[in-house]
């Protein structure tokens, strides 16, 4: 028999085992009044059988009407650790730790909170008080975020920083079995998987695709947390939807518009062309000069691209370049079987030049780096896209600036507004 802390917190439809525990649990019906109880739809789907199911969370198991959704709350004890287990020895800017206190301040009072920070203020740092604060009594938190990239990069800086908590990471890339962590670092999609487990939930880039706009999600992340837990959101650019939460008072604001190292944000350099960027399996010149003199200078290089079906059409005309017969280059989007290998080799610097889509927009760092933008003009970039995009840039302390270029044909009201908070926030 599975040992049944393992599952405190977690909610499963009754097929997918730990049948030993359905006495302990809650039990409820999958589709209720013709909502799916894990995930919030209204489902209308019916299999051959005539029964409903739910399309909306069918990628972490078909939930179907008639059938049961386990929930276990159980009870997780963690031993509690004078300063929260946190083993960190870095120091944070006045900045940074005016955030942090007033992140503890609002977690003590039952707040919750929205933090804006620049990209490249250091959020992560700021949230060490935080989690520490969390697991000094024992309770349990998640930090969860909607791109499995910033769970990736996230999970070995919160290992480093908290040495003796058991931290698990969940996303859909890599099968885990569930576990029982104090706290727990996954995709936004996975809090589907949790019912009121957490006494603090942090949802970090709450912007961002898919979680925006997706009530699902936004339904799963607040039946994650317990009815007495606090949530916290972190971005650089905030929805509409959440400016009103701040102005209703169900959110505090907490606003930090420097970067960590006290630098300002790279202004992008806006590049008109005139003819098509890449023609008869060529780059524009003015592209290709641009490319060359991010290579030559060392930099590693994020090339943006619109759409996947452009990635092996640039790498192509990238690989014919004479000029940049030294470079190595590869190309990564979404649905790439060795994306996390390609960027941890980017990373790295084996890569010269990364052809991306807008999968590595945010959340993600690599020293040095520097990027073009090739159609910032197409619709799929909206300002926040492009702001984090050039967020990319800048980010290290000992190289505070860098290039950053959006090029189009087409002057849009996104790539003026885009470049307008930039030069805002540097204000
Ligand atoms: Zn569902």
């Amino acid at each position: 028999m599975k040992n049944l802390t393992l599952l405190a917190g977690r909610q499963w439809p009754a097929e997918q085992g730990h049948s030993s525990i359905l006495a302990a649990a809650t039990q409820v019906n999958i589709i209720e009044n013709g909502r799916c109880q894990r995930c919030g739809a209204f489902v209308s789907a019916k299999l051959p059988n005539g029964k409903l199911y739910c399309r909306a969370c069918i990628g972490i198991g078909r939930a179907v009407e008639g059938n049961v959704l386990v929930r276990y709350l159980g009870h997780a004890e963690f031993p509690k650790q004078k300063n929260g287990g946190l083993t960190w020895s870095g120091h944070l800017t006045s900045q940074q730790e005016k955030i942090s206190a007033g992140l503890v301040t609002n977690f003590l009072e039952k707040k919750n909170s929205l933090v804006h920070a620049v990209t490249g203020a250091g959020k992560t740092e700021m949230l060490f008080q935080l989690i520490a604060e969390c697991m000094k009594n024992g309770q349990r938190a998640c930090i969860a975020t909607p791109r499995i990239d910033v769970v990736n990069e996230l999970y070995p800086r919160f290992k480093a920083a908290f040495s003796e908590i058991k931290i698990g990471k969940y996303h859909g890339r890599e099968f885990k079995e569930p576990d029982l962590d104090q706290l727990t670092i996954c995709t936004t999609h996975q809090l589907l998987k949790f019912y009121q487990a957490f006494d603090l939930l942090v949802i970090d880039e709450v912007d961002s695709f898919p979680y925006v706009g997706d009530p699902q999600l936004h339904f799963g992340a607040k039946n994650a947390v317990k009815t007495s837990g606090v949530r916290v959101y972190l971005t650089a650019t905030p929805t509409a939807d959440l400016l009103e939460e701040v102005k209703q008072k169900k959110l505090r604001l907490l606003k930090l518009n420097r970067r960590f190292h006290g630098g300002l944000l790279p202004v992008p350099k806006e590049k008109f062309f005139l003819r098509p960027f890449l023609q008869k399996e060529r780059l524009h010149s003015k592209l290709l000069s641009e490319i060359i003199k991010a290579v030559e200078s060392g930099h590693p290089l994020l090339l943006f691209v619109p759409r996947i079906e452009q990635i092996p059409v640039y790498l192509a005309a990238l690989r014919k370049e004479h000029r940049l017969q030294k470079a190595q280059v590869a190309g990564v989007y979404a649905a790439d079987k060795q994306r996390l290998e390609k960027v941890a080799a980017f990373r790295e610097q084996r890569l010269q030049i990364l052809v991306t889509t807008t999968i590595l927009e945010r959340g993600v760092t690599f020293p040095h780096v520097w990027v073009i933008v090739v159609a910032a003009d197409d619709a799929i970039y909206t300002t926040a896209s492009l702001v984090q995009i050039a967020g990319r840039v800048g980010r290290a302390q000992h190289d505070p600036t860098g290039l950053v270029v959006y090029c189009y044909h087409q002057y849009t009201k996104n790539i003026k507004l885009a470049v307008r908070q930039i030069r805002e926030m540097n204000r």
